[in-house]
């Protein structure tokens, strides 16, 4: 679909010699375009130019030509191939001044690491006449905000923590103030797992009928399927309230398969419930090699619940330290129900936790059988004396198929903890 109408026009040109041979790739222009959706500025174009004093001056002008506003993005370092100041500065015919104000900044930054600028760090308090100074606290280079008979440039540094800093502190403020937030995208995020795509649709028929103004994106990843609802102009409290509606109706039609929005990690929402509950978790985790355990300790905070576990890869160590009887691993193999069922059983008892969750599976790409194909992967659940176990064969690599294992294994426990 042809980008909707927002309330202001924008050319990005991001800027360096490493994002055309491909070292770098460019996802400070992927950053900006959502943020700027997310305010009313609509970006129109964007062009990617080296660190050439030739070809930014030509992108800005031809930018400038077709946009009110344009944003540069790069070369605004200390070194020679730093020059977008300069040509910026150029185009519109405002002399660079020596500004004492940054110069002191960037001494006492240097200051607090103990070293003291370089001869080359003063260009970067240079500003050409007139332009607004937007203070940039992760680093060396302000961004500079430069209006004149051309139009109206906004530049930024191109390492992505300090564009982002000046985005949210310099830029995004005044450009909502500008357009008053009118012809804002605005996107939520509503995260599933642990049901198919097509199962997910057929449910959210009807939701997606009665959509009106918004549109909805199915996103599907290893980690479950995201449902982007995206609001596409309209008046600010408006959209807020048809999102807000949209995802209640989502919710209810996902029902448990819905954990959150926006950034929700599946294993802070499994540690929450089990903080409430006062459960402690452990894991036994054969084919996913401990990515339960790392996934639960990204989480800060995860040691008041999450005890530990044991990576039993190898059928004599789930025999040693979990506790799985051999004859049942002969019997039945590692991938196998009873043998995940003992697992869970020997980590909640090794770690003393109240709850546990087993993995054993088959990630291949060999190792598949008839009977227990590539991606077979068994769970054990335990929750107090409840054992609970499932049998998934999950599509695709040996990367996916363990990514895989490692959300379900999560989402499996959320659940028995939340219905015990
Ligand atoms: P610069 O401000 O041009 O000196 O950029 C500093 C560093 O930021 C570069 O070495 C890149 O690693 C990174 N960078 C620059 N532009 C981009 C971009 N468009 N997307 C992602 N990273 C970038
Ligand atoms: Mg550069």
């Amino acid at each position: 679909m042809p980008l909707p109408p927002a309330s202001l026009d924008l050319e990005l040109v991001t800027i360096g010699t490493e994002l055309l041979l491909g070292f770098t790739v460019d996802t400070n222009a992927a950053f900006i375009g959502q943020a700027l959706a997310s305010v009313g500025v609509r970006v129109t174009r964007r062009t990617s130019v080296p660190d050439d004093g030739g070809a930014i001056g030509a992108a800005v002008a031809e930018a400038l030509s077709r946009a009110p506003l344009v944003m540069t993005v790069g070369g605004l370092g200390p070194t020679r191939d730093d020059l977008t100041k300069r040509v910026v500065a150029d185009l519109f015919g405002a002399p660079l001044r020596f500004d004492q104000g940054i110069w002191d900044g960037l001494v006492a930054r240097f200051a607090r690491l103990g070293r003291v600028p370089a001869a080359s760090n003063r260009s970067q308090a240079e500003v050409p006449e007139g332009a607004q100074v937007l203070p940039n606290a992760r680093g060396t280079a302000p961004g500079l905000w430069l209006s004149g008979g051309p139009g109206e440039v906004i530049m930024l540094p191109g390492v992505p923590s300090e564009m982002r800093g000046l985005m949210a502190t310099g830029v995004l403020p005044r450009l909502r103030e500008r357009t008053g937030g009118r012809g804002a995208v605005t996107t939520r995020i509503v995260r599933t797992t642990a049901i198919p795509e097509s199962t997910l649709a057929e449910r959210l028929d009807g939701v997606e009928n009665g959509l009106r103004e918004l549109t909805l994106g199915y996103a599907p990843g290893v980690e479950g399927v995201d449902l982007r609802l995206t609001s596409w102009g309209g008046e600010p409290e408006a959209a807020a309230a048809s999102l807000d509606r949209a995802e209640a109706q989502i919710r209810a039609a996902a029902g448990a398969h819905c954990y959150g929005t926006g950034e929700a990690d599946l294993a802070a929402v499994l540690l929450d419930s089990c903080r409430r509950r006062r459960v402690s978790v452990a894991v036994a985790e054969s084919c996913t090699g401990g990515l339960i355990g790392q996934r639960l300790t990204d989480v800060p905070g995860s040691s008041s619940v999450f005890r530990g576990g044991v990576i039993a890869y190898h059928n004599a160590l789930k025999a040693s330290l979990l506790g799985v009887p051999e004859p049942i691993l002969e019997a039945h193999g590692a991938v196998s129900e009873p043998v995940v069922r003992a697992m869970a059983v020997g980590a909640a008892r090794v770690a003393g936790a109240e709850a546990a969750v087993s993995v054993s599976g088959i990630a291949g790409p060999e190792g598949g059988t008839d009977e227990k194909p590539v991606g077979t992967v068994w769970f054990g659940f335990l929750v107090g004396n409840r054992v609970e176990t499932a049998r998934i064969v999950f599509p695709g690599s040996r990367t996916e198929v363990r990514a895989r294992a490692a959300q379900y294994a999560l989402y499996g426990l959320w659940r028995l903890v939340e219905e015990v």
